[in-house]
């Protein structure tokens, strides 16, 4: 008989394991262990074994900074010898960052570790939780993925290409630059030319530093001399949420002479856009050239969420500036489409 898998629970907060409170709905340990335990679907022989930690404390998402990354990695890290795969319960706000983030800090990860939450807490009558946490189960006791991923309302995607995309579907999330890894529906069916491969090499992880890091989106008319200081001299990576393929406002040249004097102060800049869909092609027009000019790099099709969490990480290695820049522009873990 096959030994079961035994998969590492972690439990964040989110609204997956809240309760009705009176100042509204809150993350409640006790009631939602309570909960899990009387679910005789999580228990069913089919299932793996799974062990559930807390951390402390849990946390509505919104409140998720690098010490939580770093605390998850930690535990990640400390039970990666002893359990298959991991899921991780996270509130839906912030869930692609840290899918992201953990998909950078985890180095040589052949193990699932796999992001879900719900837009309705389990202890409604009806929710997602249900679902996403017993698929989600099953997806990290699959021997075929080997990288952070994301399951939410019957799709298993890449963690570092999601987004939330709604704030009340029950499909909240999308991959908009990535195929599905798996759809669930009757089965559970895995598109294994999607997954990243086994990797070589030893498991480790890197812990992310608190770097200033700042995320700029263009408009129609922005005054770039506002942003003067904070960009040439408080941030050390700029994420540049552009038009289209990389297209920023010409007027009064404002923005180039700042992106030339932060870039060389050490800043990393890099261009993404503020179309879910689609690439960054810095140079296709007269006013994307510019930019790559003045010393921004090219974040291709990189969710900015993504960019976010792999500027912190590059940054947490203490890389050289040129170092960070040519990595910002070469897909470390299936982020980015070169
Ligand atoms: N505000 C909640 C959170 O991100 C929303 C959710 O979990 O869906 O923790």
């Amino acid at each position: 008989m096959r030994t079961k898998k035994r998969i590492l629970v972690i439990y964040t907060g989110g609204t997956i394991g809240m309760v009705n409170t009176a100042q509204g709905y809150a993350p409640r340990k006790e009631a939602f262990h309570t909960l899990l335990d009387s679910l005789p679907e999580l228990h069913a022989d089919a299932m793996p074994l799974w062990d559930i930690v807390d951390m402390e404390p849990l946390l509505d998402s919104s409140n998720i900074t690098v010490v939580e990354w770093n605390r998850i990695g930690a535990l990640i890290a400390e039970h990666h010898a002893a359990y298959d795969g991991f899921v991780i319960l996270h509130g839906t706000d912030t869930m692609a960052y840290t899918a992201s983030a953990l998909s950078f800090m985890l180095r040589n990860n052949n193990k699932p570790v796999i992001l879900t939450g719900s837009q309705i807490p389990l202890c409604e009558i009806r929710n997602d939780a249900r679902d996403n946490i017993v698929t989600a189960l099953l997806i990290a006791a699959c021997d075929d993925v080997h990288e952070v991923c994301l399951y939410f309302g019957g799709r298993l995607l890449r963690g570092n290409r999601t987004i939330k995309y709604s704030a009340d579907d029950l499909i909240a999330f999308e991959s908009p630059n990535y195929p599905a890894l798996a759809e669930a529906g009757i089965s559970i069916r895995y598109n294994r030319a999607a997954l990243l491969p086994p990797c070589q090499g030893s498991f480790s992880i890197q812990p992310m530093q608190n770097t200033p890091i700042g995320v700029i989106k263009v408009f129609p008319g922005i005054q770039f001399e506002l942003f003067d200081s904070i960009m040439t001299e408080r941030l050390r990576g700029i994420v540049i949420e552009t038009f289209g393929a990389g297209n920023i406002p010409g007027h009064a040249n404002a923005l180039l002479p700042i992106i030339r004097r932060a870039s060389d102060n050490g800043t990393i800049i890099v261009v993404c856009s503020q179309c879910p869909h689609g690439t960054v092609l810095l140079g296709a027009y007269e006013t994307s050239s510019a930019l790559k000019d003045a010393g921004a790099v090219s974040g291709y099709d990189i969710t900015t969420e993504a960019a976010v969490a792999k500027l912190y990480y590059l940054f947490s290695r203490g890389l050289s500036g040129d170092s960070i820049r040519s990595r910002m522009e070469r897909n470390l873990r299936g982020e980015i489409t070169v």
